[in-house]
């Protein structure tokens, strides 16, 4: 099959692009390189859609942030996907910060940002009891909201799906020609041998863009992958802040925040490390450190023992200081969507529809397709009242199998994960397409029973599963080597 588009990476960005494009009746091909979607900067990030009143006026960044939020509001209704409008604090601890919160909220008008403003003290405690009794002042933004970043990607993957686009997951893009001259046929190999071949790419590689763009010969921007490290609280914790709690942003970043998930847990980070490597996720005991004392200064009374998880994340900084949008130079078919840094997450939905006004402006025409499907609908047992509930066990037991006690996950969520759309292979995709494993426990109780439902759902011996990609094998050992079932019950 010849595709209009072929989009490099399944992220926040490239699920966005292949959404769009499929809506508008684009034939799309997703090639990703993991075994999931959302496995890069779109699974590990503070999971704020940002109100828009940091990015510098006139960049692509502040438009992009404005637009996206916008537009998020429709799209997480009709795909179902978690968002919540908490409101964020900037806090200002002295007069330089003061200063810098007028140039925010100054910043902000001009951005677009509905309802900002300056709050006192009295205000910022009414707003946030625990908040610092240090912090004099905050510019408060009502519209800032948080978001299920995991099943943002998904679900605008499976819409993608639902509409005609193909996803190959496990498939790295390792070479690209273009046969002709500009408006010719893209070929795209990945790392197993296979070829495809398209009419245009978006490249949405994230921290790997400059790497595909020199693919088809084109130039990168001088990556700079900067770290930020995290701690998740458990939901006991949740409660210690309401809104999102920023401090006066650096030039390395939007700082260490405190805030509320979607999930009710309170996630705290991130601080920012300029690596070598764009892919070193490991966390480290300086870095937790330096995370802990600066969101200590906005919330004394952190309650970090009730620290579930760390994680760390990769920004796809580089030498441009905004979001590269813009065709390559080699061919306008070839679309880089390079940089895409915080506030990406927030952009994303904006800049796919920049990606499509460019693919216009190369000749690959696209136009809002009647018939097709958008909207996505999750059914998530925990939610539903007692009257639902046995309804779905009656007809079906599995419903009533609580597979994850910590986040009450039942066995037919997890199997309609592992048969989804997106298929979910591993413990970690399980985690993320069904919930499993999220929980205070964080699978230590339910991870050998996903585990034993991965091997009888896929046909697989129970040591064959992994917890993320492949080779990362949990059970090296003879338990239940000679059954697909296996593991304990
Ligand atoms: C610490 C941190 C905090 C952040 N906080 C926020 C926030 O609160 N709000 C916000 O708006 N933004 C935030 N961001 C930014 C946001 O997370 C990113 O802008 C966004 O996730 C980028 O999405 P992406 O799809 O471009 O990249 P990614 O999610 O990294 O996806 C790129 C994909 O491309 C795939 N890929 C790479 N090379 C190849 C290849 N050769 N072939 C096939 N596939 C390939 C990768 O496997 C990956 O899945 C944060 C980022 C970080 C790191």
């Amino acid at each position: 099959m010849h595709y209009d588009l072929i989009v490099i990476g399944c992220g926040v960005i490239g699920a966005a692009v292949a959404r769009l494009a499929s809506l508008r009746g684009l034939g799309v091909l997703v090639l990703e390189a993991a075994h999931d979607v959302s496995c890069g900067a779109s699974k590990a990030n503070s999971a704020i859609l940002h109100a828009g009143f940091d990015p510098e006026p006139g960049t692509l960044m502040a438009e992009m942030n404005v637009r996206g939020v916008e537009l998020y509001r429709e799209i997480c209704t009709d795909l179902d996907v978690p968002r919540l409008e908490n409101g964020a604090l900037v806090l200002g601890f002295d007069q330089a910060d003061r200063a810098h919160l007028e140039l925010l909220l100054e910043r902000g008008r001009r951005n677009g940002v509905a309802d900002l403003r300056i709050v006192g003290q009295e205000e910022l405690r009414a707003l946030e009891p625990g908040v610092s009794p240090e912090a004099t002042a905050a510019l408060y933004a009502p519209t800032s909201a948080i978001v299920d970043p995991w099943e943002l990607t998904l679900a605008m993957t499976e819409n993608a799906i639902a509409n005609g686009a193909r996803l190959e997951l496990g498939a790295r893009v390792t070479a690209i020609r273009l046969s002709g001259e500009p408006g010719g046929t893209f070929t795209v190999e990945t790392e197993d041998g296979r070829s495809f071949t398209g009419r245009s790419i978006v490249n949405a590689a994230g921290v790997e863009a400059g790497r595909v763009h020199r693919l088809l010969g084109g130039s990168d921007w001088g990556s700079r992958p900067t770290r930020g490290e995290y701690y998740l609280l458990d939901k006991s914790a949740g409660s210690a802040a309401r809104h999102t709690l920023f401090q006066c942003p650096t030039a390395a970043g939007k700082g260490v925040l405190v805030s509320p998930t979607v999930h009710g847990n309170l996630i705290v980070g991130p601080n920012a490390e300029l690596l070598d490597d764009s892919h070193a996720v490991e966390t480290t005991a300086a870095g937790l450190a330096e995370v802990a004392a600066a969101a200590r200064r906005s919330l004394p009374a952190l309650p970090l023992h009730e620290n579930i998880r760390n994680f760390a994340g990769i920004r796809a900084a580089c030498d441009v200081d905004d979001f590269i949008i813009a065709a390559s130079p080699l061919d306008p078919a070839f679309i880089n969507l390079a940089g895409i840094k915080s506030p990406g997450l927030s952009a994303a939905p904006a800049i796919a529809e920049r990606a499509l006004e460019l693919l216009r402006a190369a000749g690959i025409r696209s136009a809002d397709r009647p018939d097709a499907v958008r909207t996505r609908k999750r059914v998530r047992f925990r939610d539903l009242d007692l009257e639902e509930r046995n309804r779905l066990i009656a007809a079906d037991p599995a419903w009533g199998r609580i597979i994850c006690r910590c986040e009450t996950i039942t066995e037919a969520e997890i199997v309609a994960a592992i048969h989804g759309p997106v298929p979910a292979t591993s413990l970690d995709a399980v985690k993320r397409h069904a919930g499993a494993g999220m929980g205070r426990c964080q699978g230590g109780f339910c991870g050998p029973r996903v585990q034993a439902l991965l091997a009888r759902e896929l046909g697989r011996r129970y040591n064959d599963i992994c917890q993320h990609e492949p080779g990362s094998h949990i059970v090296l050992g003879p338990l239940g080597a000679e059954t697909t079932e296996g593991g304990p019950s």
